[in-house]
């Protein structure tokens, strides 16, 4: 632990409610937090009765999460697993929201050291598409059947302003081609001022997305030795400028392999319960992407990797601390490891991903690779589809709750009643069947007719479920874009 204290001299009291990120990630509470998990991997009694909490299912603070991360007891590490699949089966069912990746530009002014886009690395092409380009990118993303974005660009004022940001984001939303079209653009660049937060918002985007990397302050500095991103507090106070320009709907995350996962795993939470406490809503998602090979980059060098072990029992003790936070993961995992976290809590995963500029139009040759990271799963959307469906899951292309303005507190409200359920089985359902008709190939197509037969029957409701039968009718007549 002794590297995580070192030139920290000042101390900082915690206080979730504070605007300053000193505070509300307070390293010194962080440091108690994994001392007190430490003290206690072993407490059958208080991890009893952190269990027995959990499972009211109304989440857990930081320093309870921290414990159960910790817990070496191996009956209580089965009991994390099986509530955590518990609590996914109930919030969440056998549903898997999917999207994808767009990336716009990689012109970056950083130096983040983990990235190939950092603006020392002179070899990697940079390329930032014109509006005629993202175009055709997002035909070719409408083609595979994508409904759901999540934008991408490196920062550079001068390339990559907020009007190129807006502009792309109006062109993606006016694409229809054939049946196809994008209801919901994610947007994940660098951390912003509350004005151009607003204009974002006006544009229309769901959620805004930023990952914190590190919540390790030294570290942070370290890993971001130059650009506007080197700046801790302004990166880490992002999300309240983005819920003060009237975003509601923000997504957190770190980059696991920088630092230790288990101080990560504190700062993330008491990210979630800064953001509660100030806002009243936590994160809408929180991703968990683990450290990948690219250009010039070797994740081996990084010392702080994290097994798939590890990953797994941070993916569950996530899903039991905040139940209503959805959970990212992308093609950076391969299949056999997204297999193995799903059903632990996962509920939005990618595919059909290229993670570099233009990639959907033009992949290009491996031996000339500018994507920002390896992608492990290589597999199209379709065949994604096919094996989710294999496994028992319903692949969803819902963007209904964005759509009808369930944002924010609005949207947690509805989940923390419960209601949510009698929206997300119907949307699922039949944004799967515009899938199947329009995009699938036979054996998924079959697959999928098969699957919505069966989960049919699981719509509680006996109108819901009539409304359903016939809006699946009118999709096998050509008619679009229902949803509850
Ligand atoms: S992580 Fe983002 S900000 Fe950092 S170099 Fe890469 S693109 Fe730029
Ligand atoms: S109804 Fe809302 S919560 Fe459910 S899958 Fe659709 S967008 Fe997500």
């Amino acid at each position: 632990m002794e590297n995580l204290t070192r030139g920290r001299k000042e101390f900082m009291m915690y206080n979730p409610k504070s605007n300053c990120a000193d505070e509300f990630i307070s390293h010194e509470e962080i440091m108690d937090t994994l001392a007190y998990a430490k003290n206690n991997r072993a407490n059958r009694e208080l991890i009893s009765q952190i269990l027995e909490k959990a499972r009211e299912r109304k989440g857990l603070s930081h320093r309870e999460a921290a414990v159960l991360l910790d817990c070496e007891l191996e009956d209580k590490n089965q009991e994390i697993y099986e509530l955590a699949q518990q609590i996914k089966k109930d919030f969440y069912g056998n549903r898997i929201v999917m999207f994808a990746p767009l990336y716009l530009s990689n012109y970056c002014v950083n130096g983040c050291v983990y990235c190939p886009y950092h603006a020392k690395n002179k070899h990697i092409p940079r390329k930032k598409l014109t509006q005629e380009e993202i175009r055709r990118e997002v035909i070719a993303l409408q083609d595979m059947g994508h409904k759901r974005l999540a934008l991408e660009t490196g920062e550079d004022p001068v390339n990559n302003p907020i009007e190129y940001v807006l502009e792309s984001i109006q062109t993606i939303y006016g694409i229809k081609h054939k049946n196809g079209a994008i209801r919901r653009v994610n947007v994940n660049i660098a951390a912003t001022t509350v004005e151009n937060y607003r204009k974002l918002k006006e544009a229309g985007i769901g959620t805004y997305i930023l990952f914190q990397e590190t919540y390790h302050k030294e570290s942070y500095e370290k890993l971001h030795p130059t650009g506007p991103k080197h700046d801790y507090n302004y990166h880490t106070e992002a999300m309240d400028r983005a819920m003060e320009g009237g975003i509601d709907d923000v997504g957190c995350g770190v980059l696991f392999g920088l630092e230790m996962y288990r101080y990560e795993f504190a700062g993330l939470l008491m990210h979630a319960e800064h953001l509660e406490a100030v806002y009243g809503v936590g994160p809408h998602t929180i991703s968990v992407p683990r450290i990948r090979r690219a250009d010039d980059i070797d994740p081996d060098v990084f010392d702080n990797g994290i097994d798939d072990d590890t990953f797994a029992k941070i993916v569950a003790c996530i899903r039991v601390a905040v139940p209503y936070t959805g959970m990212i993961i992308s093609t950076r995992e391969s299949q056999k490891c997204r297999e193995r976290v799903l059903h632990l809590g996962i509920s939005q995963i990618s595919g059909g991903s290229r993670t570099s500029v233009g990639g959907y139009v033009d992949p290009e040759p491996e031996e000339e690779s500018s994507e920002q990271f390896e992608v492990s799963d290589k597999r199209s959307l379709d065949e994604v589809v096919n094996w989710l469906m294999g496994m028992g899951y319903i692949p969803s292309f819902c963007t209904a709750c964005y759509r009808e303005g369930r944002t924010g507190d609005r949207f947690m409200s509805l989940c923390k009643a419960g209601q949510i359920h009698n929206c997300c089985l119907p949307n699922a359902l039949m944004t799967l069947k515009e899938y199947l008709m329009d995009y699938a190939s036979e054996d998924t197509k079959k697959k999928g007719a098969a699957l919505i037969q069966k989960e049919l029957e699981n719509i509680p409701k006996e109108n819901v479920r009539a409304i359903v039968e016939e809006r699946l009718t009118e999709i096998e007549k050509g008619n679009r874009d229902f949803r509850f």
